[in-house]
């Protein structure tokens, strides 16, 4: 089968390898299509210290069931369109039994530790399986891995209607956060520095600050009558945010780290605790956040528009993956396999 494998030095290659072969509770999918993700940017430049290299990337993937192994019969058969929960646990720890997989402490990622979708076919777990609505279309569906992350963010944070929310960064996750906390009633301002970013919040309808022009911290105090906003999501994960994010926020503001720090943040926590904010770190999603993003998908299709800005084949990874290093020109750039 075709794949494409990383070899931590920028390269990606297009390769002939054995399609996978399934063992118990194991099932086969032939991806359709698979979304990059920043965290790829990091495997592809050998900046992810975790990820197995050589590895075929890929979590972001949706597909057809081609061979299934499932003596629990969960449901799942030959034909199903599925999506993918890409977090492989114990299963066996607290917090697995509790419903927090996601922090279970030998998580691994389909795509970073083991072979993932930028490939014909992909074996996941059984239970990793998420049907797609009848009405939903793979370009659709293949949104719910980040909008997963999203959703996740905003149920941590415990949003209320008519929060006023600030978020840093309209990249496919701030993008996403945004349109989730509008669907959950908050009045949301969006800042980003890319022009090619901006003008797509602008398109969605967002309330958008050009960070390279207007002050994002004055913008957001001038809107809220000098108060700050309720709560701010960091989605860059730079360290030049943390001062704007604790600046944008009001006394008793929390702030969200959503955004994948590669380097260690100064964070003033004087000015944190002179304005008693506190803060709430996420990561990554759990089943239900995945279910629930499948729903929303279905739900409110238009509002997800424009969050994918290419499709590419997969022969085209590389010139894929360089447009994403760039991060200026694109939005979520999706490979059809
Ligand atoms: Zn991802
Ligand atoms: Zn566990």
């Amino acid at each position: 089968m075709r794949a494409i494998r990383f070899d931590g030095k920028c390269g990606a290659e297009l390769v002939d390898i054995p399609v996978p072969e399934i063992e118990a509770e194991e099932a086969l999918i032939k991806v359709k299509y698979c979304g990059i993700c920043g965290s790829d940017i990091a495997i592809y430049t050998g900046k992810n210290p975790r990820a197995k290299i050589p590895v075929v990337p890929g979590h972001e993937l949706v597909g057809e069931i081609v061979a299934i192994h499932d003596s629990h019969n969960s449901g799942n058969k030959m034909g199903d369109r599925v999506a993918v929960i890409p977090t492989l646990t114990c299963g066996v720890c607290e917090l697995c039994r509790n419903g927090k997989r996601h922090l279970c402490k030998t998580l691994k990622f389909i795509g970073i530790q083991t072979e993932g979708g930028f490939a014909e076919y992909v074996k996941v777990p059984v239970s990793s399986l998420i049907k797609i609505p009848e009405q939903l279309d793979y370009e659709k569906a293949v949104l719910v891995e980040p909008l997963a992350v999203a959703v996740h963010a905003v149920r941590l944070a415990k949003v209320e209607v008519g929060d006023s929310v600030a978020i840093i960064g309209a990249g496919p996750i701030g993008i996403l956060v945004a349109l989730i906390a509008k669907l959950s009633g908050c009045r949301v301002r969006i800042s980003e520095v890319s022009d090619f970013r901006v003008e797509n919040a602008l398109k969605m309808g967002l309330d958008t600050i050009r960070a390279r022009q207007d002050d994002p911290v004055k913008r957001i105090l001038a809107e809220t009558e000098d108060r700050g906003a309720d709560l701010v999501f960091e989605c860059v994960g730079h360290p030049s945010t943390t001062e704007q994010m604790i600046e944008m926020g009001r006394s008793e503001a929390q702030l969200i780290v959503v955004g994948a720090f590669k380097e260690v943040p100064p964070v003033d926590l004087f000015r944190m605790s002179r304005k008693e904010q506190w803060m709430t770190a996420s990561w990554t999603y759990t089943a239900i956040d995945f279910e629930r993003s499948m729903r929303l998908l279905f739900q409110n299709t238009a509002s997800f528009e424009r969050v994918i800005s290419h499709f590419m084949p997969l022969e085209e990874t590389h010139q894929a993956m360089e447009m994403v290093k760039k991060a200026e020109q694109t939005m979520k750039v999706v490979l059809k396999i």
